[in-house]
């Protein structure tokens, strides 16, 4: 096969976590297909999207997963984390209770999957102006002081979506490579 190139294929479980009606879904549905929800349940939860990108000429196949609700009950089970090496933690700007729970997130997410798990907080909802109960500068420190990616991100219009899920798939991407 001389001359052929030799081609790779990267397969990436990423996880999405956080307090109910952060937005996780909704970023997952505006990444993967470009979509919003305005009212949603829980039941427009999938159990994982693939997207593929690609990094140095190189195949990347993201599989992110969503809840199906469980975490309003405390409910997320060591398979939802099992393998996973990304993952973004949601929290919803308009609601400070959210924010104060990232800390039990990164808590369950180090107690089920590696220590390595590469991990962006996501500050959600930037839309909303005038809700606005966490400042950027609070998410950046927490962020910072646990040597993590910050990203503030609105699912409703768009703002930094491909951000959040490209910061952690290429991050990902250079430590195996
Ligand atoms: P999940 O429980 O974390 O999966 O949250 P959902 O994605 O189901 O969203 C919960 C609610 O917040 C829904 O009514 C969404 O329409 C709304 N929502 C999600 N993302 C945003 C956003 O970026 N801005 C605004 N204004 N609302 C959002
Ligand atoms: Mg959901």
């Amino acid at each position: 096969y001389a001359g052929e190139e030799q081609t790779e294929d990267y397969l990436f479980k990423i996880v999405l976590i956080g307090d109910s009606a952060v937005g996780k879904s909704n970023l997952l549905a505006r990444y993967a297909r470009n979509e919003f929800y305005p009212n949603s349940k829980s039941t427009i939860g999938v159990e994982f999207q693939t997207q593929t990108m690609q990094i140095d000429g190189k195949e990347i196949k993201a599989q992110i997963w969503d809840t199906a609700g469980q975490e309003r009950f405390r409910a997320v089970t060591s398979a939802y984390y099992r393998g996973a090496v990304g993952a973004l933690v949601v929290y919803d700007i308009s609601r400070r209770q959210t924010f104060d729970n990232i800390s039990r997130w990164l808590d369950e997410l180090h107690t089920h999957s590696d220590m390595n798990v590469v991990t962006v907080i996501v500050g959600n909802k930037t839309d909303l102006l005038d809700a606005r109960e966490v400042s950027t500068e609070e998410g950046a420190a927490l962020a910072e002081a646990q040597n993590i990616y910050f990203v503030e991100t609105s699912a409703l219009d768009s703002t930094n979506v491909q951000l959040a899920f490209q910061t952690v798939v290429k991050e990902i991407y250079n430590i195996l490579s």
